[in-house]
């Protein structure tokens, strides 16, 4: 694969697993003009089916607020999610077949764009990188350095889903993000976000 746009090309006329049977279109990748920062969410909803782009439903406002609180600007983004078609009624599948599926156009898109941080959006997204050793409540927000193809290292930070912030709390929970409501859910996603601009900076030291 020589280019994103030939690449994008191939995402969107795919039929590798059955999820395709049941929508239009894959929903692809967008990008920046230099894309440092990969965020990389779990499947796309309804209103990215429609507009045909990643976040950009309730949860994607949320993020793309985030990303602005941040400092961060657009150009510097690349945004995708580890599933390119929509879960049926969606909930994201059980069975691992649209996830191998899906996953070379996932190493693709890393490979082509070698950011030099990756964001995970939430725990499936997390689980895709890291396996299941460590749940989102505690990894996120946590930096490590992540060696994924040969010598290429990339910073890794998995935070939270906004679906999973626009949620209430569960007050009576003995994990301490768990037990959030909404705006301390959606306040730590920010306080996530806003950590990216300064792992930048540490990288042209
Ligand atoms: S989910 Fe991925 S692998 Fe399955 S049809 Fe859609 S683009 Fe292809």
């Amino acid at each position: 694969m020589n280019s994103l746009d030939e690449l994008k090309a191939k995402i969107t006329t795919c039929h590798a697993c059955y999820l395709r049977k049941h929508y239009d279109k894959p929903v692809p990748f967008i990008c920046g003009d230099n894309p440092e920062v990969m965020f990389i969410g779990e499947a796309p909803g309804a209103d990215e089916v429609e507009k045909g782009k990643p976040f950009v439903g309730r949860s994607g406002k949320m993020l793309q607020t985030a990303i602005r609180m941040s400092g961060l600007t657009f150009d510097q983004i690349f945004v995708t999610n580890i599933i390119c078609c929509r879960p049926l009624n969606n909930v994201f599948p059980d069975d691992n077949e649209p996830i191998l599926a899906c996953r070379p156009w996932i190493d693709a898109q890393i490979q082509l764009v070698k950011p030099k941080i990756i964001v995970a959006v939430g725990g499936q997204a997390h689980r895709h990188f890291r396996g299941s050793a460590e749940g989102i409540t505690k990894a996120c927000g946590n930096w490590q350095l992540y060696t994924l193809e040969g010598d290429y290292q990339v910073w890794y930070m998995p935070t939270l889903h906004p679906s999973f912030c626009l949620r209430g709390g569960d007050p009576n929970s003995t994990n301490a993000v768990m037990k959030l409501d909404s705006k301390g859910k959606e306040a730590l996603l920010r306080a996530h976000i806003a950590t990216i601009p300064n792992k930048l900076k540490e990288l042209v030291k």
